[in-house]
């Protein structure tokens, strides 16, 4: 079995609790610049499905993993399926569009011998009379006036221009749970023999899409979890059940502002936020962050001020996606999070909307007083001896205001715990003196210093899930 070989010489105080997720892209496709971003702060690495080769990805993950272990620091890769994201088709040149204007979208379409604009999907065959049809970011506004022989006519509410490629958003479609594609078929095919710790759907509509990919993922013996992107209207009206039924949450920021309106983009966030919090699901807020820092190196003053937000309010992970993956000032961009997120952290308590659920189970019992009794002995991190991540999730969950060390025999429960708030997760074989060894050799790693108080929650079945009954006061 692997473990956590190297330490990071940081006193476990100095951790960052609020957890970063870094996009890889042509600006951070190579070992050296993942292993910068990892070195920087980055605790889990998203590769965006929409863009590349398969023969790309192996090579990243690859990188990934190989960086991870020289740093000694267990990070999460996450596959980010494309999802029903629809866009235009090749064609040449700019087509100009008036308001007012009325033209034709086809499936696959050649636009200089049919005059329909290509598509990339046949859309003819999903969208209705009267729908909204937005194009190149919301940029072109139309509703959709007929469909005919898989010709969707739609007309213009504004003027400007459309080039090819640009993507395509349908506010008002249902997808009638049919938002996995093909492409995205194959995409988790690929995923289920590399290494993958979280498969984010996009465009997701119910807690029904879930179940779907959670199914697919059974079948293929996959051991990745999902998360939901909110980015649809449907994912906002359904938020509590699908949040209920996923592993973990985006607020897809991006699509969410053309799906809904910008101005809904701040509340959908707290929400998410909150009923993650409730369920113990951890919760990412995604794009531009610090949009500005692709082109120059520092972020602006807003830019600041949303990252401190997401850290107050309790999410897991802030997200960077252009930055990492196209900008010119990568790793700065984590290290400018890391500051802000060090700093928010120091000056301010987390305030998240309510409170975790009061469940009445007993491994919620055992996971209140654990965080009470360190509060009252002013313990210095509480370590959780987990199998699955559950009982470390289930603690962080709480905000309990101190840094949980998990320990874990499973790399893959170690590597999706590191995207969950406040968790330092460590690979150790499973022993009932694993909570102990970990943090003696913490302690030499100069992590944990002499006479810190430790509380760890531990069970007498190392390595079933569920068996956590011990709880434990110890001084170093
Ligand atoms: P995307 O998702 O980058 O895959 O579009 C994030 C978003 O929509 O904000
Ligand atoms: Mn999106």
């Amino acid at each position: 079995m692997k473990t956590t070989e190297k330490a990071p010489n940081v006193p476990i105080d100095k951790f960052k609790r609020t957890k970063i997720i870094a996009t890889i892209g042509p600006s951070t496709d190579s070992y050296e610049k993942i292993l910068a971003l990892i070195k920087a702060g980055a605790n889990g690495l998203r590769l965006n499905f929409s863009h590349g080769t398969h023969e790309e990805r192996v090579q990243q993950i690859k990188w990934i993993r190989k960086a991870s272990k020289e740093y000694g620091k267990p990070v999460a890769i996450i596959q980010d399926l494309q999802g029903p994201k629809i866009r235009l088709g090749d064609f040449d040149g700019v087509f100009t569009v008036q308001d007012g204007q009325s033209f034709t979208l086809k499936y696959d379409a050649d636009y200089e011998r049919e005059g329909h604009l290509p598509i990339q999907y046949d859309l003819s065959k999903k969208v209705k009379r009267g729908e909204r049809l937005f194009l190149y970011d919301g940029k072109i506004r139309t509703h959709v006036t007929s469909v005919r022989d898989g010709v969707v006519h739609v007309r213009a509410e504004n003027e400007g221009i459309l080039i090819k490629r640009k993507g395509i958003n349908l506010p008002d479609t249902d997808f009638g749970g049919d938002i996995i594609t093909k492409k995205d078929k194959k995409d988790i095919h690929f995923g289920s023999e590399h290494d993958i710790d979280y498969v984010a759907l996009s465009f997701v509509q119910s807690a029904d899409d879930i179940k779907q990919l959670q199914k697919m993922l059974k079948n293929l013996g996959s051991t990745a979890r999902v998360i939901a992107k909110i980015e649809t209207r449907a994912a906002v009206e359904n938020l509590e059940s699908i949040i209920k039924e996923v592993d973990a949450v985006m607020v897809a920021r991006g699509d969410l502002a053309i799906e809904t309106e910008p101005e809904s983009v701040p509340i959908v966030q707290r929400q998410a936020i909150s009923l993650g919090i409730r369920y113990s699901k951890p919760t990412i807020v995604a794009t531009q962050m610090l949009a500005t820092m692709t082109e120059v190196p520092d972020p602006t003053r807003a830019e600041v001020s949303d990252v401190a937000t997401a850290v107050i309010v309790g999410a897991d992970c802030v997200m960077l996606s252009d930055e990492t993956a196209s900008g010119q000032y990568p790793v700065e961009s984590v290290e400018v999070m890391k500051r802000i997120i060090l700093f928010t952290q120091n000056n301010t308590p987390v305030s998240p909307q309510f409170d975790h659920d009061a469940d009445e189970t007993r491994q919620s019992a055992i996971c209140n007083a654990v965080i009470h009794l360190a509060g009252e002995v002013s313990a210095r991190a509480i370590v959780a001896e987990t199998k699955s991540g559950a009982t470390a999730l289930q603690i962080a969950s709480r905000r309990p205001g101190r840094p949980v060390i998990a320990v874990t025999s499973s790399a893959r429960a170690a590597q999706q715990l590191s995207v969950v708030y406040g968790v330092k997760s460590y690979v150790r074989p499973d022993d009932k003196l694993a909570a102990s060894k970990l943090t003696d050799w913490l302690k030499q790693k100069k992590v944990l210093k002499k006479d810190d108080i430790i509380i760890s929650a531990s069970g007498q079945y190392p390595g079933v899930v569920g068996t956590t009954d011990t709880i434990k006061v110890r001084v170093l």
